[in-house]
């Protein structure tokens, strides 16, 4: 409980640039915003904590949407190429809370109020409302930072799944970091840079960390970064713990080495057996081998690890829907 108190009062630092407002660029230069628990303060523009409506975070994009003063709908988007997990967390931490007891207040209204529970996630500290006509799993997925953490005591487990979530580029359970992908190049003795940050697994970083050592041999200046993000996909890999051969998993099955693949996650789940994530890929093994019988089977098998997975849940309502057309 104390932790919580600390964490929302604490005052949050960032660096954002290309911000949006209804669709205006109005700042593209890299700037400090904060978050203190009360507001978000992006230059002269200041959003009440209590206005928010809605928060998403796609890559390393911030997406905020909230009521003004004048009850006007107001969206802003941002370009967060670090820290973007710590400020969306800060933001999420009162948001949280605040949509909670709103969607007590329409459950009681329905009659179902009496059937809430309510969990803090370990990773992010939203709250999260779970209604107890659901089955009792032994996972919990958080939907505001992603990650799915396990309530029982599993071996080695710990913090572990506080780093895994959806990959946005392969959209695999894996390990998604921030790279910095950058070249660098002479034209007429001026160098010329050009660099960018992305969210993506070890495995999704593999391919462009060699393009950009490759790409930078001839200026030399960028060698030191190409190294650098080259290092860490290898040095990096999953190589302990739970969801040790993950990326190899995840590797073979891009490749369309299906089976091995699966023996790769058959071996995660012996370890880690409640692993909603693992199933998840495991699903689109059995997808890209035509099987949609038993990706079903194993969606349905992750939602009794997890019972509101909602990846496993888009990918379920999206065959059945397919299947109801066919
Ligand atoms: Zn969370
Ligand atoms: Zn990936």
């Amino acid at each position: 409980m104390q932790t919580n108190l600390v964490k929302n009062n604490q005052r949050v630092k960032f660096a954002y640039r290309d911000l949006y407002l209804n669709d205006a660029l109005v700042h593209q230069e890299i700037e400090i915003g904060t978050h203190n628990g009360t507001h978000l303060k992006l230059g002269n523009l200041e959003i009440l904590d209590r206005e928010i409506r809605n928060v998403r975070t796609s890559g390393n994009e911030l997406h905020l949407g909230w009521q003004d003063a004048q009850d006007q709908p107001q969206v802003v988007s941002m370009i967060v190429d670090r820290e973007l997990r710590t400020v969306a967390d800060a933001i999420h931490y009162g948001y949280s809370r605040r949509l909670f007891e709103q969607q007590l207040a329409e459950a009681g209204d329905k009659g179902i109020g009496n059937q809430c529970r309510d969990s803090v996630c370990p990773f992010c500290q939203a709250k999260i409302l779970t209604l107890d006509e659901y089955p009792w799993a032994p996972q919990v997925y958080c939907h505001f930072c992603e990650s799915i953490h396990t309530t029982v005591a599993v071996d080695g487990i710990g913090q572990t799944e506080k780093d895994y979530r959806i990959c946005p580029k392969c959209t695999m359970y894996s390990r998604p970091r921030q790279f910095t992908i950058g070249y660098f190049w002479f034209v007429w003795f001026h160098a010329q840079v050009n660099h960018r940050s992305i969210l993506c697994c070890n495995d999704c970083m593999r391919p462009e960390a060699w393009k950009m050592t490759l790409g930078n041999l001839p200026g030399v200046l960028g060698m030191p970064l190409a190294l650098t993000q080259l290092l860490r996909v290898y040095r990096d890999a999953i190589k302990k713990g739970p969801f040790q051969g993950l990326d190899k998993g995840n590797r073979l099955l891009k490749r369309g080495q299906v089976e091995k693949a699966l023996e790769q996650y058959s071996k995660i789940i012996e370890k880690h057996p409640f692993s909603a994530g693992v199933l998840y890929n495991v699903a689109i093994g059995l997808l890209a081998q035509g099987d949609r019988v038993h990706a079903t089977e194993t969606l349905d098998m992750a939602l009794q690890n997890c019972v509101n997975y909602a990846p496993a849940e888009r990918m379920l309502s999206k065959l059945q829907a397919e299947r109801d057309v066919a």
